[in-house]
């Protein structure tokens, strides 16, 4: 049996900082003056307003998001989000663009198929969802484009943003909110999941440019309108109350450790410590365009399903677990988010140099 905490390179949910851990833990049975647990309180009364209040400040100061964008907390994942987004914005024009990069995207594709003409604007299909497509300039009539900033599953992340024109632009960035600094006003929403690099999973944080809301197709239920979330700021119904305080009290982690410019530069450390290893590897390969490299989700490769296989079997040993790849890329895969510490990528590193020692072809 184990009993201490492993280093977990899990792509979702995934490693929380141990002192966000600790400090819930320490407020569990009785929250501050509340004489209760936040899973006990109402979400109406004025303990839970300052816990969901201070969430939301707290994202509007680390992502410099402007008076005009709201910031919702709402249920359904990022999934719903691949309704919610057509629903309430294809009623302009009937037609939504997309980009292509992989599993996430297609979702969000398929869905919005559901709910008018999707014209896909851009794909790396061809290429093996191993790099970013050039985008072509859009066609007219597009009600929003579509883009997952961050592919999760393929490793792969937008380094610059596609010009659309009047059409605003839709992110899904789940993956990877606040490893890098990001201009909200490029964006006409900017949503992620939460179980990432936000906090537990059951909450999905929307940001979105209040202009946007309001052009719902008939039929929206009321639970899938923005301008209703927006209206009731994110309290039309029981909102998931404990994951929003769990996810400020990863957003307290995230100012203490300097904010999103050093949550970056600490990423950016991570990242090159795997990604040099990999570049000079002569048994683990990586098959990303080097400039489209995710900073959080690297997935590599052993030359056989057996030595892979084995990796796992004694990474796990070494309480380095979740390093398996998703099923539909197969190989290897380390999420290295926010709360990963450097000493678990280094750990990692260390890891795979032996295993090479031992496993690689001799020199
Ligand atoms: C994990 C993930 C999703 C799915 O999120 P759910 O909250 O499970 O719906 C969607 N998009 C991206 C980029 C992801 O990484």
């Amino acid at each position: 049996m184990r009993l201490e905490r492993v280093y977990n390179f899990s792509a979702g949910p995934s490693v929380l900082p141990e002192e966000v851990l600790k400090k819930a833990a320490d407020e569990m049975l009785v929250y501050r003056d509340a004489g209760m647990s936040v899973m006990e309180m109402s979400h109406r009364s004025k303990a839970f307003e300052r816990i969901i209040g201070g969430t939301e400040e707290r994202l509007r100061r680390l992502l410099d998001i402007p008076d005009d964008y709201a910031v919702l907390f709402l249920q359904g994942g990022a999934s719903l989000q691949f309704a919610m987004v057509p629903m309430n914005l294809m009623g302009r024009t009937g037609k939504g663009g997309y980009v292509d990069t992989g599993h996430w995207s297609s979702r969000a594709i398929k869905e919005a198929g559901l709910f008018g003409e999707v014209e896909v604007v851009a794909s790396s299909a061809d290429r093996g969802y191993t790099t970013i497509p050039e985008i072509p300039p859009l066609p007219e009539g597009l009600s929003y484009l579509h883009i997952t900033t961050n592919n999760t599953i393929y490793g792969t992340r937008y380094t610059s943003l596609p010009a659309t024109g009047d059409a605003p632009l839709v992110a899904d960035a789940s993956s990877h909110i606040l490893s890098e600094p990001v201009d909200i006003r490029s964006f006409g929403i900017y949503y992620a999941g939460a179980q990432k690099n936000l906090g537990p999973a059951g909450v999905t944080v929307v940001i979105i440019r209040k202009d946007l809301v309001g052009g719902h197709l008939p039929h929206t239920p009321t639970m899938l309108r923005y301008d209703i979330h927006v209206e009731k700021r994110s309290l039309y119904n029981t909102p998931p109350c404990y994951a929003i305080y769990m996810v400020g009290l990863v957003l307290e982690w995230v100012e203490r450790q300097g904010g999103v410019q050093a949550m970056y530069e600490r990423n950016l450390e991570k990242a090159e410590l795997l990604y040099r290893f990999l570049d000079e590897s002569d048994l683990f390969t990586t098959k990303v365009e080097p400039a489209y490299r995710s900073l959080m989700n690297v997935p590599f490769f052993l030359p056989t399903e057996e030595l892979t296989a084995t990796f796992l079997e004694e990474a796990e040993e070494r309480g380095l677990v979740n390093l398996k790849g998703h099923r539909s890329v197969g190989g290897l895969r380390a999420s290295i988010y926010n709360a990963m510490p450097k000493e678990g990528v280094e750990a990692l590193v260390a890891f795979m140099k032996d295993f090479e020692r031992r496993y690689g072809r001799r020199r």
